[in-house]
């Protein structure tokens, strides 16, 4: 049976009973509660070596919005040892204000949630061969607020849907044929909490290093709108793409500095 989340016939409660490891040690999202984050100022900044012309193709695969990206775009720094490469990135979002981010924060959702999805390209063959180890796969993220006063020409999201067919039709590859400034895609501090952890989607593979920034990513209403009016795997429109916090189990969230 194919996975999907609330409204499928396997929503996310249900993951445990084909991929057992979704009661694993390092499962993601997690609750980051600030007060247990350990301050380490060893971890390095993350430095972004993203090229706008990189953007290969843009998709709805049932299950959000993603677009691929060519080689050649890269991810150091934090707590990664070697070079990772950029493979994609996805949101997640709610189909109310209140719901719709992985990480909560102190207990708090977000709206949506953005992962930028990088392979350890330094130190395995392949994306499929990474996912095999604990260090596999680096995702940078940031939390989504929707906010009444985010004007559209400086919403990040409406940059982004600028991108979009006029219909998405489920499944179907569009090519981005110009180049996406993927800087505007995030927060323009990069201060961030770390820790070892998992896919957020099925296979819920333990193979992921995750990278959160701090501070969040602000889309206008209409962006949300355009977000929820996406197709969805099982019929209808796609919300509430999003898997609940996981059990922290002792894992340590680091921080590459003491604000919040
Ligand atoms: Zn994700």
């Amino acid at each position: 049976m194919s996975w999907g989340y609330e409204r499928s016939k396997c929503p996310p409660s249900d993951w445990e009973k084909q991929f057992p490891v979704a009661n694993g040690k390092r499962q993601s999202p997690i609750d980051i509660l600030t007060g247990d984050v350990r301050v380490d100022k060893k971890l390095r900044p993350i430095n972004l070596a993203w090229k706008n012309e990189s953007a290969s193709e843009i998709f709805c695969n049932g299950h959000s919005v993603q677009v691929t990206f060519k080689p050649g775009s890269t991810l150091t720094g934090a707590h990664l040892s070697s070079e990772y490469e950029l493979l994609q990135f996805h949101i997640h979002w709610g189909s109310d204000i209140g719901q719709g981010a992985e990480h909560f924060i102190n207990g708090e959702s977000g709206d949506a949630e953005i992962h930028f999805v990088h392979w350890n390209k330094g130190k395995y063959a392949s994306p499929e061969e990474a996912m095999k180890h604990g260090d596999g796969l680096a995702v940078v993220g940031a939390v989504i607020h929707e906010r009444d006063d985010v004007e559209d020409s400086q919403c990040p999201g409406k940059y982004l849907t600028s991108f979009f067919p006029k219909v998405f039709e489920m499944g179907k590859k569009y090519p981005i044929s110009k180049d996406m400034e993927l800087q505007q895609l995030l927060p323009q501090d990069k201060n961030f909490f770390c820790y070892e952890g998992s896919l957020t989607t099925p296979p819920l593979l333990e193979c992921v290093m995750w990278i959160l920034l701090k501070q969040p990513l602000y889309l206008s209403p209409s962006t949300m709108t355009t977000l929820r009016s996406l197709p969805c795997l099982h019929g209808g429109n796609l919300s509430n793409n999003y898997r609940p916090p996981q059990p922290t189990k002792n894992r340590m969230v680091r921080s590459n500095n003491s604000n919040l």
